[in-house]
């Protein structure tokens, strides 16, 4: 089994610039990725991306040719299409890549495994024809896939807004724009502009979005509430409730967002300290300044230890590229600590707006807790009621609910339900979300079949 000085989980941004940041000071490094090629979310596919996919993602998107490419000079040892199914306490990173399954073990780990969409449970949100955000972004990015049909994008969050420009650059029409937030998410947020100023230029960015599409003409309805997908077997229409009348926009395609959560499954499943964050609604991992967990040797950096975007994402990685360093011995502690220093100080600067974001795009009650017809557990077709009667039955958390009904069970591994699961429980409880928990995250993280497996076993015998 191959061992390295740092082993990076996730070759976006943060596990990049990890990466980057080790090699500088002549660490030894592996970095897996499930993704064909780096670049993570933001940066998906940049390195293959011709000039007219760059036209439409815009210039933030063309930016991450240049670090990915630095990336892959940098010698760290990149292996694409590798999908992590188990870390353990040791280091042992378990991949499968090729249809093998193979392990390496790092000296250090760091998980910069990023953000995923938080689901937005509304009625008729399992109908075909409707998706999120962030896949049609993700079919825009990595195969230039655009949709035909009246599209409408409903939910909250900069990323809506970024589709929705990009999908205009592409020369899709858009039929509407369905926003959530309205006068009171403005009410909340305006205690948090002060100190968002010193990130002006994530507000100015967002600022530029809105006046694209409101130049576009795209009709933008604000305060949206009661949202519901129409249709038997595939969407057909989006209703809702908007200054006070009722819609109906007929739509063959309906796209979901409000917000992107980290992604906790390796975190959880190392059984790592987290709090719940009531400012992003979605756990967080403990760590320190330096990116270290509650397990020794165990790093988190970028989205996937709390949302702040690319750019916190690129220093939180240089940190903990830096941390490893200095534990490794191979430079000296004293200079790489200074170093951090104005390090620190950005990553200040670049979270200062977040609070404002979050209270600006914060996710409505009814699409995160819905009623009661309403799936949760799209895997296994569990529904908000079901999970509210197994709470009258005794049921005390999201871990429980799978036995009480197969809950979170299913081939996403709660990931698309989890949050709500804890907060429809918490809600019916009557206490607060950070008593209920979270699910029990077990490997596999990814699905994995008994004859892959079987393929380890020589690397275990080596190892043993
Ligand atoms: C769908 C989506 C689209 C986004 N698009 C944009 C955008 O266009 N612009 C923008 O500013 N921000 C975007 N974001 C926000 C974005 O997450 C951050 O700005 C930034 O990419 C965070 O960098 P990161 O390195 O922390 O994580 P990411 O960039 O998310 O990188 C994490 C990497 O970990 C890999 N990974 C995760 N789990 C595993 C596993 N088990 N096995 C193997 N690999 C794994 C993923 O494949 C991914 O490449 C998007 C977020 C999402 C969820």
């Amino acid at each position: 089994m191959s061992e390295f000085d740092l082993v990076v989980i996730g070759a976006g941004p943060a596990g990049m610039s990890a990466a980057l940041e080790a090699r500088r000071h002549g660490l030894t490094v592996a970095v897996l990725d499930e993704q064909a090629s780096p670049g993570g979310q933001i940066y998906r596919n940049v390195g293959n991306a011709d000039a007219r996919s760059r036209n439409v993602l815009g210039d933030d998107y063309a930016a991450g040719a240049e670090l990915v490419a630095a990336f892959l000079a940098c010698g760290a040892h990149y292996l694409a299409n590798a999908a992590i199914w188990q870390v353990t306490p040791q280091r042992h990173v378990h991949y499968l890549i090729d249809g093998r399954a193979e392990i390496l073990q790092g000296r250090h780990l760091l998980i910069a495994t990023g953000a995923f969409e938080r689901s937005m449970p509304v009625p008729g949100w399992t109908l075909p024809g409707v998706m999120t955000a962030g896949a049609g972004q993700i079919l825009l990015k990595s195969a230039a896939l655009v949709p035909v049909g009246p599209v409408v994008l409903a939910g909250c969050g900069p990323l809506l807004y970024l589709l929705a420009v990009q999908y205009l650059r592409a020369g899709i029409a858009l039929a509407a724009l369905v926003d959530t937030s309205g006068p009171g998410d403005l009410l909340r947020s305006w205690r948090k502009v002060p100190g968002a100023l010193r990130g002006w230029r994530d507000l100015l960015k967002g600022m530029h979005l809105l006046r694209e599409l409101k130049r576009a003409g795209v009709r933008h309805f604000r305060n949206a509430r009661d949202i519901r997908i129409e249709g038997d077997s595939q969407a057909r229409a989006l209703s809702f409730v908007s200054d006070g009348r009722h819609w109906t926009l007929p739509a063959s395609l309906v796209l979901l967002h409000q917000g992107v959560v980290p992604n906790t499954q390796v975190s959880w499943s190392l059984r790592l300290q987290h709090d719940w964050c009531e400012q992003q609604l979605c756990w967080m991992v403990r760590r320190d300044s330096e990116g270290e967990t509650s397990l020794p040797g165990v790093f988190i950096a970028g989205d996937g230890g709390a949302i702040g975007g690319v750019h916190a994402a690129l220093l939180e990685g240089r940190l903990v590229g830096l941390a490893v360093a200095a534990r490794s011995g191979k430079v000296d502690a004293q200079p790489l600590r200074q170093r951090a220093e104005p390090l620190l100080t950005l990553l200040q600067r670049q979270r200062a707006a977040r609070p404002l974001i979050d209270a600006l795009y914060w996710p409505q009650q009814q699409n995160r807790i819905p009623a009661d017809e309403v799936i949760v557990c799209r895997c296994e077709e569990v529904s908000a009621g079901a999970i509210r009667q197994y709470v009258e039955l005794g049921c005390l958390g999201p871990n429980q609910t799978k036995a009480f009904g197969r809950c979170g069970m299913g081939p996403c591994q709660g990931r698309l339900c989890g949050l709500s699961v804890s907060e429809i429980i918490a809600e019916q409880r009557q206490v607060p979300v950070a008593q209920v928990g979270y699910y029990r995250i077990r490997s596999p993280l990814k699905p994995i079949t008994l004859a892959q497996l079987a393929t380890e076993i020589p690397h275990l015998q080596e190892h043993s």
